[in-house]
């Protein structure tokens, strides 16, 4: 890195340092301390070229990540505590030694009791070394990722800023830091999108590791299908063969003691060989009763993160940044903050609000939403003051009353049309009012298949944009099953 020593000898370094170290109380203002220390702890200023104050960073894509989020931030704050015009380029700094230390490890857990030990492997895989790429995705199977669950589309906030920063860090240096990564919390949280976050950006910065984002559940049907056809050694392989194993909603794997010890033999082979894995559930380890030795003395050697519930603050922001993510019939900021206020339980509930309050403006003459709408619409939902659990037995009673069902035929097979759709609408409002999972819903639906929920999820999200016939079924019968709780 000769380039670096002559850009070091350009200003004197002392007064450089100072600037730096003034506009660094500025940023920090500016940002919450974990991305801060994430970011800006690592970063050296080398001195000044022109008007540009050069900033080393130790790769690729801390540096990457600095220009393209808070370039403009540093200026300003450069700019603001000199009285002069600075800019700032960022440019790699040579490794000092070959055992260079990633960009995250100064990264500090915010909430301590939640740290168990963490086992720091010697092992730092390095990204792709063309440095001035831009970067590529990768050429491997990426199948089962959203394309929307990225980082970029994850807001943080106080709730989650332990499991965003951790993923954040797996994300950038994988396999060197906190592995396995076990991030837990309850229903629709960002678990799945922080994972899927995390493939998202390996994928991009290191084109060259092999990835798989399974559902545990998927992984348990793929473990049955291979029993039954023996053919156990390719299921091991498609599983051992990976850089990276993210597996979502771990309780479902563990529930089985056959599977559990298959998965328990993966994840051995790949702990061992310094892959990374990342663990989401909806409990912490300890909780999950049927959890073997093992892999608690495993997972313990890695890193936990909990997601909580968003603050008003975080839920205002996940609606502004949807909104602007998905363009439509624009939301007027107080109906944001209504939203926000009522839909106060997960961000699932809180991007259904908004879904409803969007759908029931498109299907009037004037596309637009008024406050008094909005009030609406969300008091069918969220009623004030109900903490009580909604069951899914009360959903379905009143489904089959509205709609004039038995419930032998809301729970079973029969496909005509008229008893299709109302089973379809259950399900979705099990998922929308209770914590319930998808296979326990699939389970208590005359034992379907988890898929089937997904499906009737996404059907009637669609057709509550399309049909004002199927909005009002469902607000109605929202109302009525919170009266009934
Ligand atoms: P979980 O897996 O914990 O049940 P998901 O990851 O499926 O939850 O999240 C539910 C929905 O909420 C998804 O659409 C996700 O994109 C969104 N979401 C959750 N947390 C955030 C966040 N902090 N910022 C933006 N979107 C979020
Ligand atoms: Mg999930």
């Amino acid at each position: 890195m000769q380039q670096v020593e002559e850009i070091a000898s350009v200003a004197p370094e002392g007064a450089v340092a100072e600037l730096w170290e003034q506009a660094l109380a500025v940023v920090k203002g500016e940002l919450s301390e974990l991305v801060f220390k994430t970011w800006f702890a690592v970063a050296e200023p080398l001195g000044m070229v022109g008007s540009d104050v050069i900033v080393a960073v130790p790769n690729a894509w801390g540096r990457d990540w600095l220009r393209n989020r808070y370039s403009g931030l540093l200026a300003a704050a450069l700019s603001e505590v000199s009285g002069e015009q600075i800019g700032v380029r960022f440019v790699i700094r040579a490794p000092e030694d070959p055992s260079v230390k990633p960009l995250t490890k100064d990264v500090e857990p915010a909430r301590n009791d939640d740290v168990l030990e963490i086992h720091e492997t010697p092992v730092v895989i390095q990204p792709d070394q063309h440095s001035d790429a831009e970067p590529t995705r990768g050429a491997h199977e990426m199948s089962g990722l959203r394309s929307r669950y990225t980082f970029d589309r994850f807001v943080p906030g106080d709730s989650n800023q332990l499991a965003y920063a951790c993923a954040l860090a797996v994300a950038e240096t994988p396999a060197y830091k906190y592995n396995p990564l076990f991030i837990y919390g309850g229903s629709g949280l960002g678990k799945t999108h922080l994972l899927q976050a995390i493939g998202h950006y390996i994928s991009t910065y290191y084109p060259h590791l092999r990835i798989r984002y399974i559902d545990a559940h998927h992984m348990v049907d793929d473990f049955t299908d291979s029993i039954r056809s023996k053919s156990m050694e390719s299921f091991r392989k498609r599983y051992r063969e990976n850089d990276v194993l993210l597996v979502d909603d771990i309780q479902g794997l563990i529930a089985k003691k056959e599977t559990q010890e298959e998965f328990f033999r993966t994840f051995k082979f790949l702990h061992d060989n310094h892959k990374q894995i990342v663990l989401t559930s909806d409990r912490p380890p300890y909780e999950l009763e049927t959890l073997n030795e093992r892999l608690i003395s495993r997972f313990n050697q890695g890193m936990m993160a909990d997601i909580n519930p968003p603050e008003l603050e975080t839920r205002v922001a996940i609606l502004k940044k949807k909104v602007e993510a998905e363009p439509g019939i624009p939301v007027p900021e107080e109906v944001l903050t209504l939203i926000a206020e009522r839909a106060s339980g997960n961000v699932r509930e809180l991007e259904g609000a908004l879904l409803r309050v969007r759908a029931f403006a498109a299907l009037r003459p004037v596309k637009r939403i008024t406050i008094e709408d909005a009030r609406d619409v969300l008091k069918g939902m969220f009623p004030e003051r109900t903490v009580r659990q909604i069951s899914i037995q009360t959903i379905q009673n009143e489904v089959c009353r509205y709609f004039n069902l038995s419930k032998d035929d809301l729970l079973g097979n029969k496909r005509s049309q008229n008893i299709v759709l109302p089973r379809q609408i259950a399900m979705y409002l099990s998922r929308e009012l209770t914590e319930l999972s998808l296979p326990r819903i699939g389970a208590e639906f005359g034992g379907k298949d988890h898929t089937t929920v997904i499906h009737a999820n996404s059907k009637i999200t669609k057709l509550l944009g399309e049909k004002r016939e199927i909005l009002n079924d469902v607000q109605t019968l929202t109302t009525a099953i919170r009266q009934k709780s």
